[in-house]
């Protein structure tokens, strides 16, 4: 498959009065076109920072300062040939409120807690509605003069002139909005449409923040965790729901999750980051069966077994650092934790090593180290 999105040397800084920063450090990945991507790391290795530079939404005093993002859209490229290599665009040369305008159509986030995306004082239908109509309005007119400013949550964006919660939906968007609740197997979705988001049990208001987020039609779903809040069987449904409108769309999917359970379920292709690098990346099986990054085996060993709980592995011991020091870049990173680390590896950082599609940054990469790590029998 084609790549829809191609992130290049991406850098995301936050200028804190303590200090830089560097939350995101010179990160490559692609995602391809109909593929669920997983990116994976314990928290604070800048996955979630990593999304919202992707859709422009990192908050003050955090800023994208280098990189590219790029994007497959030939519309855009043509009207936006500076921006333009082909039918990719970097995202970052568009101007600003033609990259708010994407939000929907082209990218949707969904997240850990489905409340932030709703208006709490208006129904699930109406919020629904009102981004199949931003959506419909949207469509109806030149890319280049849509704005949107962003509305409650990350769900709904507006269009000039419509204000939050005013009856101006057309039936038409209602009843596609009952449509959507459908098909994210919202039973008696007709009579829920008119319920309010605290009406609804933690797992359904997940379903209605998807319905939510397909309401543009996006190419790109981006999932924050989406899973994390929920209990066990909830979660290998919503899970199992992603999947199945993945599948039928043909849509792309960037995961983020702590949880290679998750991954190991759902991803085609796996990037795995820490301290806001990507450390590896490769297939499912590449990360699973072959990986070569000490960090990578250290999260696989600290999966729980389940069929022998007792003979959990050891899990990496230490936590990522919070702030990147300029000693950092005269090694490997990771060298403090690492059970692997050598001379070598305090000299100076490893070069990321992708002869083929699988690939890690570490001195490892470049010799013969197969040894696979024991994974829990069955864990697929
Ligand atoms: Fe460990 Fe060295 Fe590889 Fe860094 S480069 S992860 S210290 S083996
Ligand atoms: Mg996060």
């Amino acid at each position: 498959a084609r790549d829809l999105l191609q992130v290049r040397d991406l850098s995301t800084r936050f200028f804190t009065e303590r200090g830089q920063v560097n939350a995101v450090e010179s990160v490559d990945f692609d995602v391809r076109e109909g593929e669920i991507l997983g990116i994976v790391g314990e928290s604070g290795s800048g996955k979630s920072v990593t999304a919202l530079s992707l859709v422009d939404l990192v908050e003050s005093p955090g800023r994208v300062t280098e990189g590219e993002i790029r994007y497959r859209d030939p519309e855009l490229a043509e009207e936006f040939p500076d921006a333009a290599d082909g039918e990719m665009v970097d995202l970052r040369e568009l101007p600003e409120r033609v990259r708010r305008a994407l939000r929907g159509p082209s990218f949707s986030m969904i997240f850990q807690d489905p409340m932030s995306s709703f208006n709490p004082s208006l129904t699930v239908g109406e919020q629904i509605a009102e981004a199949v109509e931003v959506q419909r309005r949207a469509n109806a007119r030149p890319r280049s003069t849509r704005s949107r400013t962003q509305g409650y949550g990350l769900g709904s964006y507006l269009l000039d002139g419509i204000v939050p919660g005013r009856d101006y939906t057309d039936p038409e968007s209602r009843d596609r909005a009952v449509e959507l609740l459908d098909q994210v197997g919202i039973p008696d979705p007709a009579e829920r449409a008119e319920e309010y988001p605290h009406e609804f049990s933690g797992g359904m208001l997940q379903r209605a923040m998807i319905a939510q987020a397909l309401a543009g039609e996006p190419d790109l779903l981006i999932a924050d965790e989406p899973t994390t809040a929920l209990d066990v069987t909830i979660q290998a449904q919503i899970l199992e729901l992603l999947r199945e409108i993945q599948a039928e769309r043909d849509m792309s999917v960037l995961l983020i999750t702590h949880d290679l359970g998750v991954i190991a379920r759902m991803s085609d292709r796996v990037c795995v980051m820490y301290a806001g690098e990507v450390v590896e990346r490769g297939t499912l099986a590449d990360i699973f069966e072959e990986s070569v990054h000490p960090y990578t085996r250290g999260l696989l060993g600290s999966i729980p077994d389940l069929a022998e709980p007792a003979r959990r592995l050891q899990p990496i011991e230490g936590s990522v650092p919070s702030l990147r020091d300029a000693e950092m870049d005269d090694r490997c990173f990771f060298a403090d934790r690492c059970p692997k680390a050598m001379e070598d590896c305090l000299e100076k950082p490893p070069e990321f090593d992708a002869g083929g599609e699988h690939g890690a940054k570490c001195v490892l990469a470049e010799r013969e180290y197969s040894e696979a790590v024991a994974l829990p029998e069955g864990f697929f």
